[in-house]
């Protein structure tokens, strides 16, 4: 479903992605763990293109695209097959819960309003916001602003769905139900990349945990092979560390 090739990114002289690759198959959750400032979000970033990558290539079902040949069209492309869930939200603040979740659908995807907001609401009721669809973001609390976000991301039926700390901007109280609304959506049918310090949630929900430090995958494996027998020194500081 999902295939890096040789990824690399630089910010200045500063080499962020160093040679990264990676093949996640369709329905796999993956969490992404490692240190701050180690690439995790420059990753998922240029997974969707947020960044471009600077060489290496990428493939998302049927769309591949090379970094040095990228063009719009690509861009557009390989972007609608992604949904992205951001550490602080991003909603539309002058757009209430629904609009926020129909924008792409009307806009984007050119869909009636009508049928729009019937989608929308049925996503509001999977992540249990339905009373809450004329509220606007400033008086929802993070934990609901968070599932309104996933409400978002799933909105146009994403084929890989990105994840970026989705729980760490949180007061601890509200990380449980968003961590509950991940869970739920996980239908092993959408591929879902996790960037998370959540071990425990990591450990259970994933299929595989990806270990990145200096920009480079260290670690690759089930919970199992990373959490109880990590190949790498490295991982083992880190995770000695975050327990
Ligand atoms: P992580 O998500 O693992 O904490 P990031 O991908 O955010 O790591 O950052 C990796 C490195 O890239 C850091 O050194 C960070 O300062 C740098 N970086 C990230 N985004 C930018 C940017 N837009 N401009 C310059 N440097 C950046
Ligand atoms: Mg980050």
């Amino acid at each position: 479903m999902l295939k890096i090739s040789h990824l690399h990114k630089s910010f200045g002289d500063n080499a962020v992605l160093r040679d990264i690759s990676l093949e996640v198959a369709q329905g796999q959750v993956v969490a992404i763990i490692g240190p701050s400032g180690s690439g995790k979000s420059t990753l998922l970033r240029c997974i969707n293109l947020l960044e471009k990558p600077d060489s290496g290539s990428l493939q998302i079902a049927d769309t591949e695209v090379q970094a040095a040949t990228l063009t719009r069209q690509q861009e557009t492309a390989l972007r609608a097959h992604t949904g992205m869930v951001f550490q602080h939200y991003n909603l539309f603040k002058n757009k209430t819960a629904l609009e926020n979740i129909t924008e792409a659908l009307i806009v984007g995807k050119k869909i009636a309003k009508a049928q729009a907001n019937e989608t929308g609401l049925q996503l509001l009721d999977r992540v249990g916001l339905r009373e809450k669809a004329h509220s606007y973001p400033a008086v929802l609390s993070g934990g609901q602003q968070q599932r309104v976000a996933i409400a978002r991301a799933l909105a146009v039926k994403p084929k890989v769905i990105l994840f970026d700390e989705p729980t760490s901007a949180l007061d601890p109280e509200l990380v449980g139900e968003v961590l509950q609304v991940i869970r739920s959506i996980v239908d092993h049918q959408t591929t879902l990349l996790l960037v998370t310090h959540e071990m425990s949630f990591a450990r259970d929900v994933a299929d595989r945990i990806i270990f990145m430090a200096d920009g480079a995958v260290v670690e690759d494996g089930t919970p199992e092979q990373v959490f109880n027998q990590p190949r790498h020194e490295r991982t083992r500081k880190f995770l000695s560390s975050s327990r």
